[in-house]
């Protein structure tokens, strides 16, 4: 049964999004999946969940003096993907791809409600988009992922680790305490979106393997030759 409070379209192309809060994975395995789409010579394109030039400079200076509150942070953040969604992710499920999103309004719910707003208004505000025809949620626990983040000697930054929220001043209990009110909220969001739940605790070949056996039950790959 389609979500009637999502845009609903008839368009070739198929949208697979990745999920899962910063360090389990998402994007290593679906750096992967589409490596093994394109081997078939299927059309594949990965979108990233980076801000446009439309508001990269509303935002970074929203951001910087602190200017933002939680609605006006949401709606910029929308205000980003929509122009993102309209100028390349419905052209190209328009055109007959695969499109590949790194994130998509899940990570947007998540991060808005741990903020303070409302959960159905930021699904309304959200409404002009189509759910993914297939979303997977890569659930690690918490410390699974913050050690996958210290090994990769990645500094954390500012709003991924909540500081705006003053949860702490210092920024790894910080980033504890958000990342896991983030985790809460894509486990509360699993059941209402049906996602697919990877246990991304494990080895990223196991992994791999269970993500490409979903993907190819799901979708008709033959219909997606370039
Ligand atoms: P995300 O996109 O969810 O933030 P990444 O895919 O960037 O996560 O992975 C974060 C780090 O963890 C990277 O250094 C990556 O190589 C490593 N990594 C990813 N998956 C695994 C795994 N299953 N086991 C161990 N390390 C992993």
């Amino acid at each position: 049964m389609p979500d009637p409070r999502f845009a609903k379209f008839d368009y070739p192309g198929r949208l697979i999004a990745v999920e899962g809060i910063d360090g389990s994975g998402k994007s290593t395995q679906l750096r992967l999946l589409k490596r093994w789409l394109e081997q078939q010579r299927l059309k594949v394109y990965l979108s990233e969940w980076n801000s446009s030039e439309l508001v990269k400079s509303a935002t970074r200076r929203g951001k910087h003096t602190n200017l933002l509150t939680p609605t006006t942070f949401s709606l910029i953040h929308a205000t980003d993907f929509a122009d993102r969604y309209d100028r390349h992710l419905v052209p190209l499920l328009r055109a007959g791809y695969l499109v590949l999103c790194d994130r998509y309004i899940f990570t947007a719910f998540a991060r808005d409600v741990v903020r303070g707003c409302p959960p159905e208004w930021v699904r309304s505000i959200y409404s002009f988009a189509t759910l993914p025809d297939l979303t997977f949620f890569f659930r690690t626990n918490l410390e699974v992922s913050l050690q996958r983040i210290r090994d990769s000697r990645r500094e954390l930054k500012y709003f991924e680790a909540g500081m705006d929220l003053k949860l702490s001043s210092d920024i790894e209990e910080s980033y504890r305490i958000f990342q896991s009110r983030l985790l809460e909220q894509y486990l509360a969001m699993s059941g209402e979106f049906g996602f697919h739940e990877i246990d991304a605790n494990r080895s990223i070949e196991v992994q791999q393997h269970e993500v490409r056996r979903i993907v190819a039950a799901h979708i008709p790959l033959e219909n997606y030759v370039a």
